[in-house]
């Protein structure tokens, strides 16, 4: 069953989707206090890596420990929740959609982790830089989840064979969030009780010997781009690798290493269609939720997921909800392409599916998932990190994200634990005593 209360989070009217204008401001207008003496951790990037982190750190950290999250977007999202959603529109057919419910995934599909239990020999094992604890760890985390009626698993048939999903008979198992895996992010920060600041880009972070680390960065706000600075007990960057080196100088052995590892880039497009097709895009998918369309080619098109069967919105008048993901390394523009592999699949003219579209959005994927991971690369790193994070030497600035493992939950879940481990650590180290900090901010530009 699932609860409405769920699905409340007045919390945070003003930071899902659209712009911050109208909404609340993501940043104080002017500040410059003494904070109070409890620790801070302040944790950059609000994906799927830094809200578990938060959660994380609010499960397993000191009573009284303030959290603080800095987002450059204007929702918590990133490659796992980053989501669109249909805007309240008339519709050809004379009906209106309220906008509810009309959403899509855009980055990843569905929650992937390790099956713990299966029986395949590499359920539950040490390996690819994730210890046996932490993909036990994982698998609990979603089994709860699903007993909370938030996760639905994906019989895996459903799903289509494609390069990257990673399906090992049996070894994977697949998961949706029947109101989008954004939702899961959403919920993690809440339940964190973390200090979100949505449209706050990190700049330059740095660390004195013995001090605070501080962060600088600009907030984008109604009242134009601020200044913004902080300092913190701990920082955990939870960025992918091309952010993460150029907000922190890392030493050289540590940045190079970085800097070789290598993403994939993909364009996704969000289709949404006059309800009038929901009969013949339910012929073509056949009961399955993902069609490939290129795995013995090379079509610019690759995969259509319908996103209807996440939810089971098939009733008369539910509008219809695709998203069409380009092959590796291909651009796409519009939604031009999109609509011609539509049509071939639909086997209706791409006229007709122009004037059936309600709505669409591109987003091109530059860093998407892992094509050359951090296990893959020759460096000597690999004596200094025993976890998938890595706390820079001498200093409480942590690494975090799926480039130390697997672009996954079950990556982001384990480099999270071993982040929120070294963070836990570094603040026993340090007593509360002995902390002062300030925080201020300017809308002037100017520190
Ligand atoms: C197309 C696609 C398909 C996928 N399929 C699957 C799948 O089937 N199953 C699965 O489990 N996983 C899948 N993944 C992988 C999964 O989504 C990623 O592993 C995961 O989202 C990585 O999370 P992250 O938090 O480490 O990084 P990100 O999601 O990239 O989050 C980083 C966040 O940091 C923010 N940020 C960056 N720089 C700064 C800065 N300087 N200041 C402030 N904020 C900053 C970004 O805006 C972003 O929100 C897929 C991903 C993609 C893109």
């Amino acid at each position: 069953m699932f609860r409405k209360s769920l699905l409340d989070f007045s919390w945070l009217p003003w930071a899902v989707g659209g712009s911050l204008c109208n909404r609340r401001p993501a940043t104080r207008a002017t500040c410059d206090c003494e904070e109070s003496e409890r620790q801070r951790v302040l944790v950059v990037g609000a994906g799927l890596t830094g809200c578990l982190v938060s959660n994380l750190l609010r499960r397993q950290g000191p009573p009284g420990l303030e959290i603080e999250v800095w987002e450059r977007a204007t929702y918590p999202s990133g490659r796992f929740g980053a989501t669109f959603s249909f805007e309240k529109k008339p519709l050809r057919n004379g009906g209106r959609s309220d906008g509810t419910g009309n959403w899509v995934d855009l980055g990843a599909q569905v929650l992937s982790a390790v099956e713990v239990g299966s029986g395949h020999p590499n359920a539950g094992a040490t390996g690819h830089n994730v210890s046996a604890s932490d993909v036990a760890a994982c698998w609990r985390e979603v089994q709860g989840m699903v007993d909370e009626g938030l996760l639905e698993r994906v019989p895996e048939e459903m799903l289509a064979e494609t390069e990257e999903r990673m399906k090992y008979e049996g070894l994977w198992a697949h998961f949706w969030c029947r109101w989008g895996l954004g939702y899961l992010l959403r919920r993690y920060i809440s339940q964190a009780s973390a200090h979100l600041r949505l449209g706050v880009r990190a700049e330059a972070i740095a660390f004195e010997r013995g001090g605070q680390v501080t962060v600088r960065g600009s907030a984008r706000g109604c009242g134009g781009a601020s200044s913004m600075q902080a300092q913190a007990d701990v920082v955990i960057l939870a960025v992918p690798a091309p952010d993460a080196v150029k907000v922190v100088q890392l030493p050289r052995h540590v940045a190079n290493t970085i800097s070789g590892i290598e993403y994939d880039s993909r364009t996704a497009v969000a289709i949404f269609f006059d309800p009038v097709l929901q009969e013949p895009v339910a012929r073509a998918f056949q009961g399955l939720a993902e069609v490939s369309l290129d795995i013995h080619s090379k079509e610019e098109v690759h995969l259509v997921s319908w996103q209807n069967a996440k939810d089971k919105s098939f009733a008369h008048g539910d509008i219809v909800r695709l998203v069409v993901h380009s092959a590796e390394g291909v651009s796409l523009n519009g939604p031009g392409p999109a609509l011609e592999a539509l049509s071939v699949m639909l086997g209706l003219s791409a006229a007709l599916l122009e004037h059936l579209l309600l709505d669409w959005k591109v987003v091109d994927w530059k860093v998407c998932q892992m094509v050359r991971p951090f296990e893959s690369l020759q460096t000597d790193l690999e004596l200094e990190l025993s976890e998938p994070a890595l706390r820079v030497s001498g200093s409480p600035i942590i690494l975090a994200g799926d480039y130390w493992c697997q672009s996954s939950f079950l990556g982001c879940f384990c480099s999270a634990s071993a982040a929120v481990r070294q963070a836990l650590a570094s603040l026993r180290r340090c007593p509360p005593e002995t902390s002062s900090r300030r925080n201020t901010c300017s809308t002037d530009g100017h520190l």
